[in-house]
């Protein structure tokens, strides 16, 4: 049926409440990593005791290895809808994808990027020396985004590569980004683009042709795989007009000594030039199989479940007056099943502890990894810089974090109606 929730891994999990007895763990942080699917981790078990080296090898193991790996590949080149000029790298992560790219821009490459990314998006780009990064503000409307880039895209030198690096859905209010409409504003102004989809991937199909962006970037774990790997894929020019983003066997093709004593180095022109060393087979077939198990329920029945849930959470939370969901493009705009918000009178870290200790609910407070974007949305003034987690108001004070709920494929009713509860 369209709203039949994938099984996932994690549910058998009983977690003790302070205030006595135990209860099913509700995991409500999808957007920080989701549960494995029982699918994913059946095939993760049935190929592991089987692994061998890729690449690397003449035995059974090693073969059958390379096949699994080279294989997940073109599953997830299916998935994503690749062009014939594309290539899937894979990498650990989002971040370690967003990292690559970075590394292989063009010399003297423009970014644009707005202040509201996630820091996976946000900061690769001035590790680069040579690339102009500008910031733009944070769009009150999807239209918005597209006008201020358009406006600073046409405002840069007609001349020289540029790389506008976006969104496709909030990992702070789950709001849907313009994503066709930002493509098509980058490539009339000559530049292209890189989609940041670790939240957009797990809940919609992701066409890198039909969204006509120029790479996409997501994460296994976000996407109901286990940690571990990641995924860079889009245009092959770049990636092989550059450096290896990382050195070693496995990215070189022809290693030989020269007469004056140095060596020299032919690297491969495919996707095994940014991947050096040993790759992770496993991570790579569990992203594959996730691909696959998401294609066959179809995305369509996942999207109207997801809805469903985001529908009965905002009904919820709706009924108390104290809370106040955070949102850039408004209360209606589309989003994917993530939500964030603030309780009046109460400390975030705090509140989202109780969910923990009291109600067995997992969720996420602090900044979420987008600083600019949280304190934009919190009108708050910046604090001391933190990692990923959070700065602390005392109770009774404004809100300096967050409290993020987020589900998806798997998620049941009853975790959703706990969450509702114990918020009201
Ligand atoms: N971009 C977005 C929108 C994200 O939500 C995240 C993870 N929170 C990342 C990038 C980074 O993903 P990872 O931690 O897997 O590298």
């Amino acid at each position: 049926s369209v709203c039949a929730p994938l099984p996932v891994l994690g549910r058998d999990v009983l977690v003790p409440l302070v205030t006595g007895g135990e209860v099913d763990y509700a995991a409500l942080d999808y957007a920080a990593s989701a549960p494995a699917l029982q699918r994913v981790w059946d095939d993760v078990a049935a190929y592991a005791p089987y692994y061998g080296s890729v690449h690397r090898g003449a035995g059974y193991l090693s073969q059958l290895s390379t096949d699994l790996f080279e294989n997940s590949r073109r599953t997830i080149a299916e998935f994503l809808g690749c062009r014939d000029e594309d290539q899937v790298v894979f990498t650990r992560s989002t971040t370690d994808s967003l990292n690559l790219l970075a590394a292989v821009l063009p010399q003297n490459t423009r970014v644009f990027v707005f202040e509201t990314e996630h820091h996976a998006s946000l900061l690769p780009w001035e590790q680069r020396p040579d690339t102009a990064v500008t910031y733009l503000n944070a769009p009150r409307t999807p239209q918005q985004a597209v006008d201020t880039l358009e406006k600073a895209l046409a405002g840069r030198e007609p001349y020289g590569p540029a790389l506008v690096c976006v969104t496709g859905a909030s990992n702070v209010t789950g709001e849907l980004w313009p994503v066709r409409e930002l493509a098509a504003a980058a490539h009339a102004h000559g530049a292209r683009i890189v989609l940041d989809a670790a939240q957009l991937a797990p809940h919609h199909p992701v066409d890198i042709a039909e969204l006509d962006v120029d790479w996409v970037a997501f994460s296994g774990h976000k996407l109901y795989a286990p940690f571990g790997a990641g995924v860079l894929a889009g245009r092959a020019d770049w990636l092989q007009a550059a450096e290896p983003y990382l050195a070693g066997g496995g990215a070189s093709r022809k290693v030989s000594r020269r007469t004056d004593g140095g060596v020299d180095v032919e690297w491969h022109t495919t996707a095994a030039r940014h991947e050096a060393g040993s790759p992770n087979v496993i991570g790579a077939y569990a992203i594959a199989s996730a691909c696959q198990a998401l294609t066959e329920a179809g995305f369509d029945g996942l999207v109207a479940r997801e809805q469903e849930l985001i529908a009965r959470v905002r009904e919820g939370l709706a009924e108390v007056p104290e809370v106040k969901v955070l949102s850039l493009f408004g209360d209606d705009a589309p989003r994917v099943g993530v939500l964030s918000f603030v309780v009046e009178g109460w400390n975030s870290s705090h509140f989202a502890a109780a969910l923990s200790a009291e109600y067995g609910i997992g969720v996420r407070d602090g900044l979420f990894c987008a600083h600019p974007l949280v304190r934009t949305l919190l009108g708050s003034e910046p604090q001391e810089p933190g990692e990923c987690g959070a700065p602390e108001a005392a109770p009774g004070e404004r809100s300096l974090n967050a409290i993020r709920v987020s589900f998806g494929a798997g998620t049941p009713d009853e975790h959703v109606e706990r969450f509702v509860r114990a918020v009201k």
